[in-house]
C-alpha cells in the first residue's frame, strides 16, 4: 500500500499538467452542472463518448433539468434512450428525478450518503457528481481508472474484486483537495480514454506517467489490469413472431419487471419453434395466420444472457379487436414505440420490406 501510495502521490501533478493541455472540450465539461454531470455519467457508462454526444444533446434539449425529467412520460424517455441500451439506467433517472422533486424540491444534494440513496447511483457515479459538479473531494473509480492505476503500480490485484476498488478509491481520495477536485476525476478519466486506452496498445509515448508507470518500465503493460473471468454468457434460443394485418404490425409490452422491462416487442417465445407450432402460437392469440415465411436469424448480446432468434414473417385477416396486452400498430407508427435494439434486426427486415 505505501509503494503504490508513492507512486500515486508522484503521479497526480505531471496527471493535471497534462489534462489542462490535452482536455477535450465535452458539452458536460463546458457547463458542469450537478443535472448534466449526472446524465453524462450515466449515459457514460457502457457507452463511448463519440457515440453519447448526440444522446446527451438530444436529451438536455427536451429534458433540461430534474422536474422535467420526473415529469417525461416513460415512453418518450425510452425513446430518447432508445440504442444507447441498458434501459435500466434510464428508467432509474426518472425514480432518481421524482425522489429530487419530492424530497430536495428538484435539486441535487451535495452529499455523498444522499447521493448513494438514489437509484441507479453507485460509488462512481456519486464521486464523479460531488469532483465534477460539486468540486468535492471524492474520487470516482470505475474500470478505466483501475486500469491506469494498476498499470501505474503494477498492480496484480484482481480488479473485480471489491476490496480492491475500495483501495484505490481510499489510495486516490488522499489526492482530492477541494482545488484540484473537478479536475482531477476529469483527468484521471480522460488518460483512460485517451493513452492509457483498454483493448489497444497503450500509447505510453504521449503519457505524462511515461517515466513513472511500472508497467511500462517492465515492458507488461498489458499484463494489467488483471481480471479474474466472469461466468460464460447463458444461451437462449428465442423465436420472434413478426405477425402483419394489413398496413399493421402486432407489437406486445413486456412484463413491467425484468429484462427489457416496459419496452414494446415482437411476440415471441423462448425456444425454436418450427413453422406449424410459430402458426399454432399466432392462432392462439386469436388470429387467423394466412401464410408464414422466414425471417433472418439473429443474435443479442446482453450481459448475462445472449438470444439466438429465429424469426418468421406471418400474415393474418384483418382483425377487428386485439387480445389483450397485444397492440396492433399502423406501421407508419411503429417507429414511436420504443422497440430494444435487441429487435435491431427484425425492424430492419420489415422496413426492408415495406412492412413498418
Ligand atoms: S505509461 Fe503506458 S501503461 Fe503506463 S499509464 Fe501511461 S499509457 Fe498506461
Amino acid at each position: 500500500m505505501k509503494m503504490k501510495k508513492d507512486r500515486i502521490d508522484g503521479a497526480i501533478g505531471p496527471l493535471l499538467n497534462w489534462y489542462r493541455e490535452n482536455a477535450r472540450t465535452l458539452p458536460w465539461r463546458e457547463e458542469p452542472t450537478p443535472y448534466r454531470v449526472w446524465i453524462s455519467e450515466i449515459m457514460l457508462q457502457q457507452t463511448r463518448v463519440q457515440a453519447v454526444l448526440p444522446y446527451f444533446d438530444r436529451f438536455m434539449k427536451e429534458l433540461p433539468d430534474i422536474r422535467a425529467l420526473a415529469e417525461v412520460e416513460e415512453d418518450r424517455l425510452l425513446r430518447l434512450w432508445e440504442g444507447l441500451g441498458y434501459y435500466s439506467r434510464a428508467k432509474n433517472l426518472k425514480k432518481a428525478a421524482m425522489l429530487l422533486v419530492e424530497t430536495y424540491g428538484g435539486s441535487m444534494p451535495d452529499e455523498w450518503d444522499a447521493l448513494l440513496a438514489l437509484p441507479g447511483i453507485g460509488r462512481y457515479t456519486a464521486g464523479a457528481v460531488l469532483s465534477i459538479a460539486f468540486q468535492k473531494p471524492f474520487p470516482a473509480v470505475d474500470g478505466n481508472v483501475l486500469r491506469i492505476i494498476t498499470r501505474l503500480t503494477a498492480s496484480k490485484e484482481d480488479i473485480g474484486k471489491e476490496s480492491f476498488r475500495r483501495e484505490v478509491e481510499e489510495l486516490l481520495k488522499n489526492e482530492y483537495t477541494d482545488a484540484n477536485a473537478r479536475e482531477l476525476t476529469q483527468a484521471l478519466m480522460e488518460l483512460g480514454a485517451l493513452v492509457c486506452v483498454p483493448n489497444h496498445p497503450p500509447k505510453c509515448e504521449e503519457c505524462p506517467w511515461e517515466k513513472l508507470c511500472l508497467a511500462h518500465q517492465n515492458g507488461e503493460e498489458t499484463a494489467f489490469p488483471v481480471k479474474k473471468k466472469a461466468k460464460e454468457r447463458h444461451k437462449e434460443k428465442r423465436t420472434i413472431l413478426l405477425i402483419r394485418d394489413g398496413e399493421r404490425v402486432v407489437l406486445k409490452k413486456r412484463p413491467p419487471k425484468g429484462l427489457l422491462a416496459g419496452l414494446y416487442e415482437f411476440p415471441g417465445e423462448e425456444g425454436e419453434l418450427d413453422r406449424q407450432q410459430a402458426l399454432s402460437r399466432v392462432e392462439g392469440m386469436g388470429f387467423k395466420p394466412l401464410r408464414i415465411e422466414e425471417a433472418p436469424k439473429a443474435k443479442h448480446i446482453f450481459s448475462h444472457v445472449e438470444w439466438e432468434m429465429t424469426g418468421y414473417l406471418i400474415r393474418i385477416e384483418e382483425t377487428e379487436a386485439a387480445p389483450e396486452q397485444i397492440l396492433l400498430v399502423d406501421r407508419t407508427e411503429a417507429q414511436n414505440y420504443s422497440i430494444p435494439s435487441a429487435f435491431r434486426k427484425y425492424v430492419e427486415f420489415l422496413r426492408l420490406r415495406g412492412e413498418t
